[in-house]
């Protein structure tokens, strides 16, 4: 009982927290979440000591965790208030950007295979007795990389249909949809996904591909190769995405070397395809294959023979981006989360 109102407690002062953020700024938000925590801190040292000549610790965990649950839960609700009041702008729910069991479960369902079609192509070289055979690997490396090299170019073709067509409510692809197409407005979102959030979306089509090859008897080891790597990257490649939404020094080290030599898509070669004309620059593995693509204007010719074939035109003929782009998100959102 004592718990309860003590937890009761520290979701007022959270409350609180939030009320003082809207009214009189940052900085009295920043020191009412410092006296929030030290409440807390507080609390959690008196239960201890009263409890700890008593056999009831794992009571003790269910309070601390119902605690800070409760504390979480209130301090989100009044953030998304907060930043609702402010702009009126789209409210998203930092809950949303977390990963959940199940989008691990099918991003390490996909990797998995993924790894599983490379492993087959090694011991599809052992099994045919060309194990010391080194033509035999560096075809084997040599089918990887240029599946690394085309996933680029898949990443675009796919980047520039679901930017250009269909909405939310298309059949299958609506979700994906919506998420690029939203991107452009706000592009920070993609920066606070956790990993498995981030790309699971395409894990589950990816995998209707990747599963039937690994059943399919007869497969040529440079073929598993190929296809496993050429798959991972196109999932992968929502992570790039990300990454090259995010600043040098939010990002580790090697990432930001990748990105300097031209490995992974660099903030700036995305960042072109976020300001006018806003009609290319789709590809985010590597980039390489968007000046090959926009120098020869292959979307638009792409364009043109959807529309003579369908009388559909791209969102990029019509649209004219006068939103106001938010680059960052609002301050504060999604610290209860961490993202
Ligand atoms: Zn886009
Ligand atoms: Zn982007």
């Amino acid at each position: 009982m004592s718990a309860i109102t003590i937890a009761l407690g520290g979701a007022v002062a959270a409350s609180t927290a939030g009320a003082a953020r809207s009214t009189s700024g940052r900085s009295v938000a920043k020191k009412s979440a410092v006296q929030v925590s030290t409440r807390n801190a507080t609390v959690c040292r008196v239960i201890q000591d009263v409890t700890s000549s008593m056999d009831v610790g794992s009571s003790i965990d269910t309070d601390a965790e119902m605690r800070r649950r409760m504390v979480q839960m209130d301090t989100a609700k009044t953030l998304r208030k907060t930043i609702d009041a402010m702009g009126g702008t789209m409210i998203q729910d930092p809950a949303a950007f977390v990963s959940t069991d199940f989008q691990r479960a099918v991003t390490t369902g996909l990797f998995a295979s993924c790894a599983a079609l490379v492993a087959r192509g090694g011991v599809g070289i052992e099994m045919a007795g060309d194990g010391g055979d080194p033509a035999a690997w560096a075809s084997l490396v040599g089918s990887g990389l240029l599946a690394y090299w085309l996933s680029d170019l898949g990443t675009g073709v796919f980047h520039w249909s679901v930017d250009n067509y269909g909405s939310k409510a298309t059949p299958v692809m609506g979700g994906i949809i919506d998420a690029f197409q939203g991107h452009h407005k706000y592009p920070w979102t993609i920066t606070k996904r956790q990993f498995a959030n981030n790309i699971h979306t395409t894990c589950p089509a990816t995998m209707c591909v990747t599963v039937p090859l690994l059943l399919t008897p007869g497969l040529a080891p440079d073929t598993c190769a190929f296809m496993g790597v050429f798959c991972s990257m196109i999932v992968l490649s929502q992570q790039f995405h990300a990454w090259s939404h995010m600043k040098k020094s939010q990002l580790p080290e090697i990432v930001v070397k990748l990105q300097d030599l031209g490995v992974l898509i660099s903030r700036k070669g995305h960042g072109a395809h976020h300001r006018p004309p806003f009609e290319g620059n789709y590809c985010i593995v590597s980039g390489w294959w968007n000046p090959i693509l926009d120098d020869n204007k292959f979307f638009n010719k792409m364009e043109k023979v959807v529309f003579e074939a369908t009388g559909v035109a791209p969102r990029c003929w019509s649209e004219t981006h006068d939103f106001d782009v938010e680059e960052e998100a609002p301050e504060g959102w999604g610290k209860e989360y961490n993202l």
